[in-house]
């Protein structure tokens, strides 16, 4: 874990590194980043990679068998070279406040209604939760995000460590979550907002929750039968 640098410092905006492979002329992977990859509800990193005075744009960042693959724009780059990174500071950290976000809201909505949460899709502008409550309550909706604004005012800290698979397996709350990771996987990461949330999570967070600023309700749905889906964002 220690070449994916997001899941050390989620604050890191730059990085050097060396080229390891170049696919199409456009591929490229590192032998360690600070972009994020399209996954878990988050969309990827945009950024640059500057190499030799030259500007290659990074388009897109996925994970593709094990493999962190930046899309570059401009062809040119070589295995070998020697590439500053950054990454468009203004993207990241609104997905990292909308993320963290997503946690406050995703715990409250499973504590107060015990709802199943089936999607969580992670935008600029808005994020959508789906879920499977019941009955469509536009004032249970609205009164947890009060709370989700309670939690942020009280400026929690959100803590991220690392555990043996099978020690984080036997925390409460954990298990549905974590089994949904690949079973290679030794050692845990863990995303814990004391008190309020705790899940094995590969994502990037802010640090404390008043960085999230305040989360707004953009839109409630009634998806028919036990399908509701909010969009928020962060004010
Ligand atoms: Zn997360």
């Amino acid at each position: 874990m220690e070449n994916v640098l997001y899941m050390n410092d989620s604050y890191l905006k730059e990085f050097e590194a060396v080229i390891e492979s170049v696919k199409d002329d456009k591929f490229v992977v590192l032998d360690k980043t600070a972009f994020y990859p399209t996954g878990g509800g988050q969309p990827h990193d945009t950024g640059v990679f500057t190499c030799n005075g030259i500007d290659y744009p990074v388009v897109y960042v996925g994970k593709f068998s094990g493999q962190i693959s930046h899309e570059v724009s401009k062809p040119g780059l070589k295995i070998g070279d020697k590439v500053a990174g950054r990454i468009d500071w203004d993207r990241r950290y609104k997905f990292m406040r909308m993320h963290t976000a997503a946690h406050l809201l995703i715990s409250i909505f499973n504590r107060e209604s015990n709802v199943l949460i089936t999607g969580n899709q992670i935008d600029e502008d808005k994020t959508r939760i789906d879920f499977n409550m019941e009955n469509f309550d536009r004032d249970k909706i609205m009164s947890y995000i009060g709370t989700a604004n309670k939690l942020i005012k009280e400026d929690l800290p959100v803590k991220v460590s690392y555990m043996p698979r099978e020690e984080a397996m036997k925390l409460p709350g954990i298990v549905k979550l974590a089994s949904a990771l690949p079973p290679n996987v030794e050692t845990l990461r863990i995303v814990e907002i004391p008190g309020v949330d705790l899940q094995a999570d590969g994502g990037t967070h802010v640090k404390s929750l008043s960085e999230i600023g305040a989360i707004e309700l953009v839109k409630a749905e009634n998806k028919g039968k036990d399908n509701r889906r909010v969009y928020y964002t962060v004010k």
